[in-house]
């Protein structure tokens, strides 16, 4: 999700900017403008790329970048900040907003939207979960059944992962060494040159045909250590509906995010 939001207006050449002095260090230079009073989740981003100044959202990590093109000065793009605040302000607080494991809380697992119900009994010896079409079921002594609920998801997510896999493995006559799924950062899936395959366990909030595009991806990549276009006809192949679940992955892969986020 990029935005340019308007381009630099005032050129070298022109106007205030005349009179601008380049600074050298930028981090000594931004100590000096309060980017941070406009909103706490401005970052400023000096790019060496950049053309033009430019706000771009980062709904993962839930902040706004202020691309700052290497030359520019920062006093024009403090300006410019200054000017779009309340787009700034807008457009954070749209952010889809992160959902905790808790009781009455709504969350997609395998395409389907289910509400967590805690049902809490000190007397229980253990911790039962149970995922039913509409709901997930907690039955459990803990007062916070979050980390509970996350491994339950944690191992729902690797057991159909790992059925997804072992088809598709078939399919190709390729062996997987291992499977992995865990709270990646920043990769959906990975392969290695062995066969060990990894997944994040946030898949499991994504439609089913998304998943099933990552597996695809990643089991593609045991015929293919590359991106080429022998990989992609293999990988489409592999998938249940290739042009929705690429899509997918790339427009909302980051909303996988939000839940249970720490
Ligand atoms: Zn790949």
């Amino acid at each position: 999700m990029a935005k340019r939001v308007k381009p630099l207006r005032a050129g070298r050449g022109r106007s205030r900017a005349g009179r601008e002095i380049v600074p050298t260090d930028h981090d000594m230079a931004l100590l000096a403008y309060p980017f941070d009073e406009i909103s706490s989740k401005l970052r400023v981003t000096v790019s060496r790329r950049a053309r033009r100044l430019a706000l771009r959202l980062d709904p993962k990590q839930r902040v706004m970048h202020l691309v700052v093109p290497k030359r520019a000065s920062l006093r024009l793009a403090f300006e410019f900040a200054e000017e779009n605040r309340d787009w700034i302000t807008d457009k954070l607080r749209t952010l889809p907003r992160p959902v905790a494991f808790k009781d009455g809380a709504v969350i997609p697992v395998f395409g389907r939207n289910r509400r967590i119900v805690v049902l809490y009994n000190s007397a229980l010896k253990y911790t039962d979960i149970q995922l039913k079409k509409e709901e997930i079921l907690v039955l459990t002594n803990k007062t916070d059944p979050a980390p509970r609920i996350r491994r339950f998801l944690m191992d729902e997510a690797k057991k159909r992962i790992e059925e997804l896999a072992a088809e598709k493995a078939t399919l190709l006559r390729r062996r997987i060494n291992s499977i992995q799924v865990k709270d990646t950062k920043s990769r959906w899936g990975s392969c290695s040159e062995d066969g060990d395959i990894s997944f994040s366990y946030r898949l499991i909030f994504a439609p089913a045909k998304a998943m099933d595009y990552v597996v695809a991806h990643e089991v593609a990549h045991l015929m293919h250590m590359d991106h080429s276009d022998n990989f992609w006809r293999t990988c489409e192949n592999l998938c249940w509906d290739y042009e929705f679940g690429k899509q997918w992955m790339s427009e909302n892969g980051y909303d996988l995010m939000r839940f249970g986020s720490l």
